[in-house]
């Protein structure tokens, strides 16, 4: 969600952060604010709104002074949990004496009960934040050791955090911790430049430390040094990150949501590359790491997710169940908790983040650990936090996914589901002939996806005539049933028109009633089975009125007669149809949003990774 930057080294800090938090900005924040330290002394800027907005007020309101020659500075995009986002309420937040500023991501839960305590004890607090809180006790607790007095504030804090915390006389040092609130250092020469994304760090070194949660780290110009909270040295080894710089930059296209659009191809090249064994006809998922016992033990799937990563769940169904005969339910992560989830140790629990720092759903993986099932990540952030708690799982390798709305991590999710359910469905009745069968299928998908990204120009001419409606229904059935919700996501997303998707029979259960001339419906009708009585559902809408827009294999022109405009499509199989259906509908809602003039890559409300439950 927010952003957290810092820097330490010889360069002049400010500029730095800023790039920095400009890099972050796709995550989705209200206010943002630095605090340089420069002669003994913290200056702090803070802004509602963009990081532009922020930078125009150092510019303008700043001293020079500290804006060029800090060498040291912590900056934070702030996105709103306690309070309104209101400058007061921009981080960095400091003690009443001025000597420590910090920036905070996460929430602190006890945060009343210690503010309480704290203003008995005489301090006065100038925001609604809980975030000030920590300032104030880090503050408490500091004489001349930064490090020992955050790690005893931390100890008293409950919830979540990913903190940088800055000492006005203690010019050569930062100290950083992290709780469920992702943090890296970057290992520059003669600089550490902090982050709580690596997108933020790679413009200036690859090196890279990925903090883990209980650790507190006294960072400098020559390194880190990692500790527990009670101060015992702990090791993390120094990771190389893949991508490089290009990877986070739009590369000429107008928004970071087209460029992924348009990266499906190569990205899914890249998920599948080395994973298909194409003389048994079956996937590698090494590090799914199951033995043979484990694959024959395992009687259940359960996948848990949220968002647009449940709808690729939701398709998983078709596929296990479909090619494995493995039964599988789908939990909306946020709910598996309330429900005494009854998972043990027949059950694999696969869970599916993007960014591998869901709240709601690393909160079912430690749910579903401590039953005894067994557990896997399916993530695309490498070294994220579900991707370490489970120790197995696969990794997307979708590259960065900068747009907030997701698309290539959708269907980067899917492809490895289908193959995860090749792979199992190999060992329980798939013939090796079948298995090759749909292993070609799956190398066939990135250049089906670069047919129906031929079809953008036709795609946002359609757009044209259905970028002004108020509400839109999507319907599928079958495997494109996920398909339709994941397009109705897409669509409210980033054009915020009310969108609904439904399974296409269920429509006449209620939701017809709301079908009119003004309410377009999009039938996904890819000609694979149960079509046929999609195609009635579609009558039953253009019977109300509503115009249809039909997702439709090409050459079926029988099709394509029975609804008002069509999007062309490949044919292709069952397997592939939800894929490059998505695709389409990713198309369509990106053009209606720009149509409408809204803020693609960076929706209303919304964050790219929620770290919140
Ligand atoms: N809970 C803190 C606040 O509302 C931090 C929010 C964030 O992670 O940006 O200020």
């Amino acid at each position: 969600m927010c952003g957290i930057v810092g820097y330490i080294g010889k360069r002049s800090a400010c500029d730095i952060l800023i790039n920095g938090l400009k890099r972050l900005e796709y995550r989705g924040y209200d206010s943002a604010g630095v605090a340089l330290n420069y002669n003994a002394q913290l200056t702090i800027a803070k802004q509602k709104g963009k990081v532009a907005a922020l930078e125009a007020h150092i510019c303008n309101d700043v001293s020079h002074d500290a804006v060029e020659k800090a060498c040291s500075g912590i900056a934070h995009t702030r996105w709103a949990t306690h309070g309104l986002p209101t400058e007061e309420n921009a981080h960095p937040h400091r003690d009443n004496s001025g000597r420590v500023a910090l920036v905070h991501n996460g929430i602190i839960e006890n945060y009343a009960a210690l503010r309480k305590q704290l203003e008995k004890k005489g301090s006065s607090f100038s925001s609604e934040t809980d975030t000030e809180v920590l300032a104030h006790l880090v503050g408490s607790f500091y004489s001349d050791d930064l490090l020992g007095a955050v790690s005893e504030a931390l100890k008293m804090v409950e919830g979540t955090y990913g903190v940088a915390v800055l000492a006005n006389d203690s010019p050569d040092e930062m100290i950083v911790a992290r709780k469920g609130s992702p943090l890296v250092v970057g290992m520059g020469s003669d600089e550490s430049i902090i982050a709580s994304d690596v997108s933020a760090i790679v413009a200036h070194t690859q090196q890279v430390i990925y903090l883990q949660d209980g650790d507190v780290a006294r960072i400098s110009a020559t390194g880190a040094e990692i500790y527990t909270l009670d101060q015992c040295v702990v090791d993390r080894n120094i990771s190389s990150v893949e991508w490089e710089i290009g990877a986070v930059e739009k590369s000429g296209y107008d928004h970071f949501m087209l460029k992924e659009i348009f990266e499906q191809p190569s990205a899914l090249e890249n998920t599948i590359r080395g994973r298909l064994d194409k003389v048994q006809g079956t996937a590698v998922l090494s590090g799914l790491n199951l033995t043979p016992r484990d694959m024959a033990s395992i009687k259940r799937l359960v996948i848990v997710a949220c968002g647009t990563s449940m709808h690729a769940g939701m398709v998983s169904k078709y596929l296990f169940e479909g090619l494995a005969d493995m039964p599988t339910s789908v939990e909306q992560a946020a709910e598996f908790r309330y429900c005494n989830p009854l998972v043990g140790a027949d059950d694999f629990v696969v869970a599916v983040s993007q960014s591998g720092e869901t709240a709601d759903t690393l909160a079912a993986v430690r749910e579903s650990i401590q039953k005894g099932a067994l557990v896997a990540g399916l993530c695309n952030v490498v070294g994220s936090t579900i991707a370490r708690e489970t120790g197995r799982g696969i990794y997307l390798h979708a590259g960065p996914e900068i747009g907030v709305a997701s698309t290539k991590a959708f269907t980067a999710q899917v492809i490895v589901l289908l193959m995860m359910a090749l792979k199992f469905g190999r060992r329980r009745r798939l013939s090796r002939e079948a298995g090759l069968m749909i292993s070609r299928e799956i190398e066939q998908i990135p250049a089906m996806i670069e047919k129906v990204l031929e079809q953008n120009e036709a795609i946002a001419k359609i757009a044209e005539k259905y970028a002004q409606v108020e509400h839109a229904f999507f319907i599928g059935r079958g495997i494109l049933y996920p398909a339709a919700l994941e397009g109705a996501l897409k669509l409210k997303e980033i054009s915020y028109i009310h969108a609904e998707g439904y399974q296409a029979a269920e429509l006449k259960h209620g939701p017809i009633a709301l079908l009119q001339e003004s309410t377009p419906v999009v039938a996904l009708l890819n000609d694979i089975p149960g079509k046929e009585k999609t195609l009635g559902n579609v009558a039953e809408c253009r019977a109300r009125k509503a115009p249809v827009l039909g997702i439709v294999t090409e050459g079926d022109l029988a099709t394509a007669e029975s609804v008002d405009d069509v999007i062309w499509v490949p044919q292709c199989s069952v397997y592939a149809a939800p894929i490059i259906s998505v695709v389409a509908l990713q198309l369509l809602s990106y053009h209606i949003a720009r149509i409408r003039g809204c803020e693609i890559d960076q929706p209303r409300n919304l964050a790219k990774s929620v770290t919140v439950e």
